[in-house]
C-alpha cells in the first residue's frame, strides 16, 4: 500500500537544475543566490525586504532580538502553535505568556488576549506573536487596534500561510507577509511546508532600520560598511579588510544551495495553494453529510497548510488511518502542557479552549501532490470510523 503522510515536499526537474547550477558556481554560500531569492519572495509576498536565514526558528530568533524585548515585560502568543513559536522569546531571556484561541478558528482570541494584557497591569508586555494556523491568517488589521493601544510590536508567524491573505476593512487583500499591519513576519522552508529548502526560513519587513538590523544579527552581528564604523582610525588601523563587530550576532546564514531550491521553488507557488485550495474543497465535500466537522470554513485567504478537522473520535480516526498506511498528525499539543512550560508555571486549566481543540483535532493529509483518488480514499476511510 501506498504511504500517505500529512505533508509532503515535491521537487521538480527545475528545482534540481536550479540547484546544480548553483553547485557549479562559485559560490555555495554568501553569493548571488541568496539575494535573488530574497527578492523574489519580498515580492511574493509584498513586503519591502526579505531576510533569508537557515530556518524558521532562527527567523524567529532574529524578530524577537531585532524589535527587542523591554525587562519586565512579557510576549505573548497563542498555546496552539509549534512550540518554536513561545521558544524564540525564552532564548533571549524573555518572559513567555499566552493568550486562549477562539474556537471557532483555532486562531488566538483577539478578545481573550486584550484582557489578558489589560489584566496584566499596565505596561505589562512588549510585543504579540500572531500564528497563522493551519495557513488561516490572523487579522493583523484588528489585533494592531489593540498593539496599539498598548504599545506593543507584532511578530506574524506565517510558516503555514505563504500566499494566504485576509481582507482588510476596506475590502482588501491584505497578504500574509506583507507586514502591511505587523513589524515582522517569518516563515519557514522545512519540507512540510508550502516551499521546501530542506531546513530555511525567512523574515519579511517594510522598515529599514529593521531590515539593516536583521542583516547584521544574521551574521555575527558584523558589518562591513564604512559609514557605521564606531572605531576610529586614530585608535586602530582600518585597511579594506577591515569589519566591526558592534552587537552578538549569530551565524544564521542560508547557502546558495537552498536559497537556489527555494527561488524554483517559488515559481509553483501559486499554482501549489490552487491545488491546495481544490483539496480542501473535496474534503469539505467528502464530510458534509457526515459528523466530521471541518475546523474553518473554506475561504480563499486561507493558505491549507493543514487540513483540520475535529472529531470527538480522532484517536480512533488517528488509528484507523496509520492501519491503512495514511499518517494524520496532531497540531498541536498545546504548548502550555508541555513539561518544560508547566516548569515555568502553566498548568491544566489556564487556556479551555486550547485544551477542548488539542481533544478533537485531527490534521489530514494536505499538499499538492495529493491525488484525488487518495482523497477519496481518506474520507471514505475517516467517514467509515
Ligand atoms: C515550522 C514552524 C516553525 C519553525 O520552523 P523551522 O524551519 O522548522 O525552524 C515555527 N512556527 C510554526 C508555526 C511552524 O509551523
Amino acid at each position: 500500500m501506498k504511504k500517505i503522510s500529512y505533508g509532503m515536499h515535491s521537487i521538480s526537474p527545475a528545482d534540481i537544475e536550479s540547484v546544480i547550477n548553483t553547485l557549479k558556481s562559485d559560490f555555495l554560500t554568501q553569493g548571488p543566490a541568496v539575494a535573488k531569492f530574497e527578492e523574489k519572495f519580498a515580492k511574493y509576498v509584498g513586503s519591502k525586504y526579505a531576510v533569508a536565514v537557515t530556518n524558521g526558528t532562527a527567523a524567529l530568533h532574529l524578530a524577537v532580538l531585532a524589535l527587542g524585548l523591554k525587562p519586565g515585560k512579557k510576549v505573548i502568543t497563542s498555546p496552539i502553535s509549534f512550540v518554536a513559536s513561545s521558544n524564540s522569546v525564552l532564548y533571549v531571556g524573555g518572559e513567555i505568556d499566552f493568550a486562549d484561541i477562539d474556537s471557532a478558528s483555532g486562531l488566538i482570541d483577539i478578545n481573550s488576549l486584550e484582557e489578558r494584557i489589560k489584566s496584566g497591569g499596565p505596561d505589562s508586555y512588549s510585543g504579540i506573536i500572531a500564528v497563522d494556523f493551519a495557513g488561516n491568517p490572523v487579522n493583523l488589521e484588528k489585533l494592531r487596534i489593540v498593539a496599539k493601544k498598548y504599545n506593543l510590536w507584532i511578530i506574524e508567524d506565517a510558516c503555514h500561510s505563504p500566499g494566504g491573505f485576509f481582507t482588510t476593512s476596506d475590502s482588501r487583500r491584505s497578504l500574509c507577509g506583507s507586514c502591511e499591519f505587523n513589524d515582522i513576519s517569518i516563515f519557514s522552508f522545512h519540507p512540510v511546508k508550502h516551499i521546501a529548502t530542506g531546513e530555511g526560513g525567512m523574515l519579511t519587513t517594510n522598515s529599514e532600520e529593521l531590515y539593516e538590523k536583521l542583516l547584521v544579527l544574521r551574521t555575527h552581528g558584523i558589518t562591513r560598511e564604512k559609514g557605521k564604523f564606531l572605531n576610529s582610525s586614530e585608535d586602530i588601523e582600518m585597511g579594506p579588510w577591515y569589519y566591526e563587530m558592534q552587537s552578538l550576532g549569530y551565524n544564521y546564514r542560508m547557502p546558495d544551495i537552498l536559497a537556489s531550491l527555494g527561488t524554483s521553488q517559488l515559481e509553483r507557488a501559486d499554482k501549489n495553494i490552487e491545488r491546495r485550495h481544490e483539496i480542501a474543497k473535496l474534503y469539505d465535500e467528502g464530510f458534509k453529510n457526515s459528523e466530521i466537522v471541518p475546523l474553518v470554513k473554506f475561504n480563499e485567504g486561507h493558505a491549507y497548510h493543514l487540513y483540520v478537522i475535529q472529531s470527538e473520535k480522532r484517536t480512533k480516526i488517528y488509528n484507523v488511518l496509520v492501519e491503512n498506511e495514511i499518517f494524520p498528525q496532531i497540531h498541536y499539543i498545546p504548548i502550555h502542557l508541555q513539561p518544560y512550560y508547566k516548569g515555568l508555571g502553566f498548568s491544566e486549566g489556564d487556556f479551555p479552549n486550547a485544551e477542548n481543540y488539542y481533544k478533537k483535532a485531527l490534521s489530514l493529509p494536505m499538499f499538492p501532490t495529493l491525488e484525488d483518488q487518495d482523497i477519496q480514499r481518506i474520507i471514505e476511510i475517516v467517514i467509515g470510523v
